[in-house]
């Protein structure tokens, strides 16, 4: 049996277990690869996930970064084809010196292009421009049993709505032909605005959307439910100048503890809120910072120490949102369990790409929490429930731990997606909702 035994982890770090690692290189031999496996196995991308979406302890881990190689390129219609292990961060640095970016990049530009459309992640753009899949034309899918699909809305739908948001449960991408929205450089008008109430948020969220591409919030969960924080907003402008390359540090060392507790939470949330409200107010902002402010720390992820921490993401219809995100933020401050980084958003109301894409009209906020055990675990319990009263979901590709009667809630056309399941792939996330 080929492949090498090795711990791997994912961005959450809640775990560290052996996966029997193969490393894909050549696209035309993917086929043949997965066809000689014994074991059941998952792509993994860039580790980009905080849960175990990507995970398979036990079971065969299929690298896909080793797929990195560009096909075409069309500079008069901004259309790219490549691989499905490049980076989108390899993507920008082709594409937007000829004047193209991507219409849909998430919170950092480290994920390959077949992890954006297992998981049809989103931006701050998704009520103009939807998800990650929205964007895609085609791509190849190669199953366990050997059989190579070519996918797209013409060419087996089915296939193609079911791998978009697929969670790579359905095969593996090869290659994909994506496309790309113009751009005039790297600079975006943005706008830094303080708020004190939720209410203001949405209110702001309300007025941002037909003027402005993007759009995204910052909430302060430590201190009530009020919801005081920070929107931001923006456009592409029209400045064309490329400023030097900034080098991003990295955090070197996993600290014994995390360093994130009730103290530098406090501390923190009070701290950014005073340093954004300085800030608020129009300024011209580098698409670096604007869309990707984590990437500068690399490995910012040790800070949670060795235990590792959870990401929660929700997202809960428009008309149970206010209600139902103040509700969150109480449970959360009551706890004492804050979060660093909190993001408050609104999704447009757009068909989603995927059977199983996790944007739905209504409003999302996702949050870091340290594993904290026991105590996390009931807080989550607690945020589920109103999740579940309030007829929303949670996002597969940051979980570790909802239960099955909220994946069967939030996502309504999970039987129709599970006719495309691969039994010949599995994941901890499949075995943990889907019971293999
Ligand atoms: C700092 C940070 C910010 C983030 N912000 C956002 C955000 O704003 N919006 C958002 O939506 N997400 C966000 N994410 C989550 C991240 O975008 C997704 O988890 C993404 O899918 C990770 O991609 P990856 O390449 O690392 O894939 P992995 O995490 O390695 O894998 C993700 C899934 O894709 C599957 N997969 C990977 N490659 C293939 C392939 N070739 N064929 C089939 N299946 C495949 C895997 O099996 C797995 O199911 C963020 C993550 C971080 C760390």
């Amino acid at each position: 049996m080929s492949g090498v035994l090795q711990p791997v982890q994912s961005w959450g770090r809640l775990s560290r277990e052996r996966h029997r690692v193969v490393v894909l290189h050549d696209r035309h031999r993917v086929a043949e690869t997965l066809r000689a496996s014994t074991l059941p196995g998952i792509a993994y991308g860039n580790g980009r996930s905080y849960g175990d979406v990507c995970l398979n302890p036990g079971g065969t881990l299929w690298l896909t970064r080793g797929l990195d190689r560009f096909i075409a390129f069309d500079a008069e219609a901004g259309i790219i084809e490549c691989e499905a292990g490049v980076l989108l961060k390899e993507i920008i640095d082709v594409a937007l010196p000829r004047g193209w970016f991507l219409p849909v990049v998430p919170g950092t530009q480290f994920v390959t292009v077949g992890g954006a459309i297992a998981n049809d992640v989103h931006g701050k753009a998704h009520h103009v421009a939807g998800s990650f899949g929205d964007h895609v034309l085609a791509f190849e899918l190669v199953r366990t049993d050997g059989t190579v699909l070519h996918c797209s809305r013409e060419e087996n739908p089915g296939w193609f709505q079911a791998t978009v948001g697929g969670l790579g449960l359905t095969g593996i991408i090869t290659r994909a032909r994506l496309r790309l929205r113009r751009v005039q450089g790297p600079w975006l008008d943005a706008e830094t605005i303080p708020f004190d109430s939720l209410q203001r948020f949405f209110e702001l969220s309300a007025e941002s959307t037909r003027q402005f591409e993007y759009t995204v919030a910052w909430i302060d969960c430590v201190s009530g439910g009020a919801g005081r924080g920070v929107f931001f907003r923006g456009n592409h402008a029209v400045r064309r100048d490329h400023p030097p390359a900034r080098r991003a540090r990295t955090l070197a060392l996993t600290p014994p503890v995390s360093l994130v507790n009730g103290l530098s939470l406090r501390l923190f949330n009070r701290f950014y809120y005073a340093m954004q409200r300085a800030r608020r107010g129009r300024a011209e902002q580098h698409y670096l910072p604007f869309f990707f402010p984590l990437d500068n720390l690399l490995q910012w992820n040790r800070m949670y120490g060795p235990r590792g921490f959870y990401q929660y993401q929700s997202v809960v219809p428009p008309a149970a949102a206010p209600e139902a995100t103040r509700q969150m933020l109480r449970e959360i401050s009551a706890s004492g369990l804050g979060s660093l980084l909190a993001v408050l958003k609104t999704f447009g109301d757009r068909p989603a790409p995927g059977m199983l894409s996790f944007p739905m009209p209504g409003t999302t906020l996702a949050l870091d929490f340290p594993n904290g055990g026991e105590r996390t675990l009931k807080l989550f319990d607690r945020l589920n429930a109103i999740v579940l009263e309030a007829g929303g979901r949670l996002y597969p590709a940051k979980d570790a731990c909802m239960p099955r009667e909220l994946l069967e809630s939030g996502y309504p056309r999970l039987q129709e997606f599970l006719r495309y399941r691969d039994p010949g792939l599995s994941s901890a996330l499949s075995r943990r909702l889907l019971g293999h």
